[in-house]
């Protein structure tokens, strides 16, 4: 039958994937199950879930069907085997490091990355003894040259917040690949409606659905996606993965649960002794946000093409850096990675400096003043007096928030009312 062979496109797994009218009740909106735990058929049942021979729900900490839903919905649209939901992308990004090093071990990460990933990367993974490596994405050979014997991951974002810096993600793949470990994307400002890392050699992307995929501004939320490609029997690099599980009476979770292995071990090991699970409402808003992604993403695009457009032309703004512009340093890479356009994040620097920039979040009514990105609404933030205020002007200016610097979220708005709140803001006395 042609029709069950057809595979959807985007905009209907954005709608559908993971989905069915619920077959108790018929509800046709995906149910909140919002229940800790799961009644058993009987012993036997209660045993086969526990030592991982049979699929099912048990605790809400280590799954549950609203959680299931977007878990499918996200892998779909990424091309991923499976996906793993939890509570923020932070503990996204603790879960898939916890499952790939020992203390001791050492990562790679590009140097250009969201500022929260860099002090989580820095402090906290340090204490764990897992131990970056930085590297710099305008600079691929760099990438290379970090590699030791001790490697055991690479860690880019595929556009990188907030500055726009669009990764190579195919060329760091190719090395990651001959290095023999995974190439872990962030995928968060481009969504797989822009950009699917998994096409250009991703083995794990990561998402903080609290931004765009979840798109409202109401949850925070965070996603892991195995690609399913990544051999990690190989080079026994990987025990958690490779080796018996004392806790599951000695399965290997790689030849076990083979192309979704890591979605797995991120579950059954990661997210059940770490703990950070995702509620299901949150589950709820985020899957339901999901389904107008493709609609929300290109007035996203278009409009923040139309921003940045304007902007360039100010007395005002001094530079904008936005890989939509047919200028920016980026924008040959933005052609090949995303095509579609260049997400909603953008940063400015205004002539007038420190005090230009306090002069523009302090006087724009549409735009909100917070530390967030990715909502519907049009946002605005001024690091150097906010998120960076602790740091030195040398420490503001290279982590690309210096006293100039404004970073724009542009949201789903009219286009003419985002520009007439910005010349407000950029023109008031
Ligand atoms: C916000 C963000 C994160 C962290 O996600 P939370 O949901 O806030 O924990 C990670 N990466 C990027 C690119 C982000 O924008």
């Amino acid at each position: 039958m042609a029709d069950a062979e057809r595979i959807p496109g985007f905009n209907t797994l954005a709608v559908h994937a993971g989905a069915k009218p619920d077959p108790t009740t018929g509800a046709r909106a995906t149910p909140i199950y919002q229940t800790t735990s799961f009644v058993f058929d009987d012993v036997e049942h209660a045993a086969s879930l526990f030592g991982l021979q049979a699929f099912g729900n048990i605790y809400t900490r280590i799954g549950n069907p609203t959680c299931a839903v977007l878990e499918e919905r996200v892998a779909a649209l990424e091309g991923g085997t499976a996906g793993l939901a939890v509570a923020s992308g932070h503990a996204a990004q603790v879960i898939v490091m916890q499952t790939l090093l020992m203390p001791g071990d050492e990562f790679i990460a590009s140097k250009k990355l969201y500022g929260g990933s860099i002090n989580q990367f820095n402090h906290a993974f340090k204490s764990f003894g897992w131990n970056v490596v930085w590297a710099d994405p305008d600079d691929i050979a760099s990438f290379e040259a970090a590699v030791t014997p001790k490697t055991k991951a690479i860690f880019i974002e595929s556009i990188a917040n907030p500055g726009g810096v669009i990764t190579d993600i195919e060329a760091i793949g190719k090395i990651a690949r001959k290095a023999n470990v995974p190439l872990i994307v962030d995928n968060t400002l481009a969504t797989p409606y822009l950009c699917k890392p998994i096409d250009y050699g991703a083995d794990i992307v990561v998402h903080s659905l609290t931004k765009f995929l979840g798109g409202h501004g109401n949850s925070i939320g965070g996603i892991i996606i195995d690609a399913g490609t990544f051999n990690w029997s190989r080079d026994k690099k990987y025990p958690m993965l490779c080796e018996p599980r004392p806790e599951y009476s000695g399965i290997v979770l790689h030849e076990t649960f083979g192309n979704f292995a890591f979605a797995i071990a991120c579950r059954v090991l990661g997210l059940r002794d770490l703990g950070p699970a995702l509620s299901p409402f949150n589950a709820f808003l985020i899957s339901t946000g999901i389904e107008t992604l493709p609609l929300r993403m290109q007035r996203h695009c278009d409009n923040a093409l139309a921003v940045a457009t304007w902007l360039s032309q100010r007395p005002e703004v001094a530079w904008v850096s936005y890989p939509g512009l047919a200028s920016d340093k980026y924008h040959a890479l933005a052609q090949k990675y995303v095509p579609k356009g260049c997400g909603a994040v953008m940063t400015v620097g205004l002539k007038g400096g420190f005090e230009a920039g306090v002069k523009l979040v302090s006087n724009v009514k549409l735009f909100s003043h917070v530390a967030n990105i990715g909502d519907t609404k049009s946002l605005i933030i001024h690091p150097a007096s906010t998120t960076h205020k602790q740091l030195s002007d040398a420490q503001k200016i290279q982590a690309g928030a210096g006293p100039d610097v404004v970073r724009l979220s542009i949201g789903i708005e009219d286009k003419e009312d985002i520009i007439a709140d910005l010349e407000l803001g950029l023109t008031a006395k």
